[in-house]
């Protein structure tokens, strides 16, 4: 039996990328720019309703000049989600800026607001907010906004999870002033590695913003014909084949959304009856793309994470505990954490990241939830 993958990329049937990939060799575009990383750099903002785009080396990347671009320095205090992916958080220590991270709440698995209210009492000049939308589950943007808004703080959406997931009709990513994406190699749509960075803010102003975004991502060349440099800069652009995979990987997304969506719903229907589990919070109001179909087990039920993770490895399946915080990670220890009841500790205690490859059938996840399914026997 083949080996079941945890979310593997997944390229078009049509074979869009290879077109767009062939059009960058024919045309010997094989640089970080050309029509590829042009087009790829329309058509994103495009299909999430963004008002500009950089097109960068990684989600990574996009978070880091989004911080700079929010005028991020030093010594700054950041307010990030504690529940998410060391990525969100790296990129704060990068410009010596202090990350202070925010307990989650169980209705959406995201940036408690309480705990973000609470937050700005203690550290009124914060500079800028990161919320996650985790596994693709939105954020509560509109509470988180408010209060971002009211206190005259920018906003950092990573969106790296999430391409594909809207609350309210709107596209996560495009409710701050930034949203971050990435196309690593195990998200929803993938470049082999890439990310873009899309910009929110009124159009002058985030053309202007997203040209210094350019310049700080290719080495801070100052407009001059020899070499002349006036600040730090970064090698962060995209490379036009790779910008080739994600044209190609767009035009698939919202298949990709439909298949995840059914991948989860199959787990809730062939799972749902076991003592203990619960299931990731779909809210109403939202549109998931479900990137990773994730559980919980409670604390007093009859089988632990650990035991679905072992029993599936043994099956030759891929799966993975759920994001451990920030603030338990040991490079994070002297940061300061505003908690909401240790809400992100728990999710991470009890749960378990079950495979959501997109390439599975619905054989091999018949498989799975037998196995699961024979914890408790
Ligand atoms: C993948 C990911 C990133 C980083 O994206 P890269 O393209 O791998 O640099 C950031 N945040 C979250 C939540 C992610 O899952």
């Amino acid at each position: 039996m083949a080996h079941i993958y945890l979310s593997s990329p997944h390229m078009s049937e049509e074979g869009y990328e290879q077109e767009y990939i062939k059009e960058a060799f024919d045309t010997n575009w094989i640089a970080p720019l050309g029509k590829n990383v042009n087009e790829f750099e329309k058509e994103l903002p495009a299909a999430v309703g963004a008002t500009a785009a950089t097109a960068l080396s990684s989600g990574t990347a996009a978070i880091h000049l989004a911080l700079k671009a929010a005028g991020v320095k030093e010594g700054d205090v950041v307010f990030c989600q504690d529940l998410t992916f060391s990525a969100t958080a790296n990129p704060i220590v990068y410009e010596k800026a202090i990350p202070v991270f925010i307990d989650s709440d169980y209705e959406t698995w995201n940036m408690s607001p309480d705990a973000l209210e609470r937050a700005f009492e203690k550290y009124p000049n914060v500079k800028a907010v990161l919320p996650v939308h985790l596994y693709g589950l939105p954020a509560n943007m509109e509470r988180i906004m408010e209060i971002c808004r009211r206190h005259g703080v920018a906003v950092i959406e990573d969106a790296a999870e999430s391409l594909g997931s809207y609350d309210h009709g709107q596209h996560t990513g495009t409710f701050g002033d930034y949203g971050a994406f990435s196309f690593n190699g195990n998200k929803i749509i993938t470049t082999s590695g890439g990310g873009m960075l899309v910009c929110n803010l009124e159009e002058e102003k985030a053309k202007e913003r997203m040209k210094k975004v350019l310049f700080w991502a290719t080495q801070a060349r100052e407009p001059a014909r020899h070499y002349e440099h006036k600040e730090i800069g970064y090698n962060y652009r995209m490379s036009n084949i790779v910008a080739g995979i994600g044209r190609g990987q767009l035009k698939v997304l919202k298949q990709r959304v439909e298949k995840k969506r059914q991948i989860f719903a199959y787990y809730q229907e062939h799972l749902g009856d076991l003592e203990g589990i619960s299931f990731m919070p779909l809210r109403e109001e939202t549109h998931a793309n479900c990137w990773l179909s994730v559980i919980q087990l409670a604390p007093d039920g009859p089988v632990r994470p650990l035991d679905v993770v072992i029993a599936l490895e043994k099956g030759d399946i891929d799966s993975r505990p759920v994001w451990k915080p920030m603030h338990l990670q040991p490079v994070f220890a002297g940061c300061d954490y505003i908690d909401n009841g240790n809400v992100s500790a728990a999710l991470f205690r009890q749960g378990v990241c079950l495979p959501s490859d997109t390439k599975m059938t619905e054989e091999e996840q018949s498989r799975i939830c037998e196995i699961i399914r024979g914890l408790w026997k």
